[in-house]
């Protein structure tokens, strides 16, 4: 019933401060953004494609993902926010939590809420499925072949959200909050180095970044053949770790620890 309502949906990264992402959702009209640090960047956009924004998902409190809301709420007066519900905001939103369905504008399918502590202990992704795509916005838990710091959750929670993102299809797009990707290949290819995938990815992604293009979205496919994170599992990794017999949880403790001062 709602795929009749569905229209063709273009995403395109606004590059903002070092190294985030802004990403946009249009359908040639109106538009919606995830995680505008800075408005500026995200007004330019706007004006060049004539768009109007309509909605704006916030998946965590950081400074660097909500730097602009207040300037954008100042132009846009009536658009929707949406924020996690365990989280502070002084701006007005709409409160989001675990599994809602949220109907972020009538040009786009229902997206679900999927909670995501560990970087944030709030934190939540945005997961829109359209046009028989796949699209993961999630902020700052998975990266290009890496993961969030661990600012306020414990392993363990960070460890189950990834495992989450890490069941979605093997197709969904993954749109990251930032460009890490080739650094986080190189750390990868310490605890790998003989993942044919990994040394694949690293050959593209220099490229793209040599072109001075983005190298996201990323697929879920993509990082579970490349991201250390979701590959405690590896015997290549364990033993790299002389960490042979240890539960997968200890392994990804000890990755995302060696990967603090990489
Ligand atoms: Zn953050």
């Amino acid at each position: 019933m709602i795929e009749h309502m569905s229209h063709e949906i273009q995403i395109i990264p606004i590059p903002a401060f070092h190294d985030n992402y802004i990403w946009l959702i249009h359908d040639g009209q109106n538009a919606a953004v995830v995680d505008p640090g800075d408005a500026l960047p995200v007004l330019n956009t706007l004006n060049t494609l004539n768009l109007h924004l309509e909605a704006i998902l916030i998946t965590h409190h950081h400074q660097d993902h909500i730097g602009g809301v207040d300037t954008l709420l100042a132009h846009f007066p009536h658009i929707k926010i949406y924020a996690p519900a365990l989280e502070h905001y002084n701006f007005q939103h709409i409160a989001v939590r675990d599994c809602d369905q949220i109907s972020v504008a009538n040009w786009l399918n229902t997206v679900s809420v999927i909670s995501l502590p560990g970087h944030t202990l709030g934190h939540v992704a945005f997961y829109l499925e359209q046009d028989k795509a796949h699209y993961l916005f999630c902020g700052d838990t998975l990266f290009g072949a890496g993961c969030g710091r661990l600012f306020e959750g414990m392993p363990v929670q960070m460890f189950d959200s990834l495992k989450k993102l890490a069941s979605l299809p093997g197709d969904t797009l993954v749109f990251c909050a930032h460009e890490y990707t080739l650094h986080n290949i190189n750390f990868a290819l310490s605890l790998e180095p003989n993942n044919q995938a990994l040394i694949e990815r690293k050959q593209q992604t220099t490229r793209l970044i040599e072109q001075l293009k983005p190298s996201l979205p990323s697929t879920i496919r993509l990082e579970r053949a490349t991201n250390p994170f979701l590959r405690c599992h590896s015997d290549e990794i364990k033993t790299a770790l002389q960490l042979k017999n240890a539960e997968d949880l200890e392994i990804f403790t000890k990755i995302r620890l060696l990967r603090n001062s990489y």
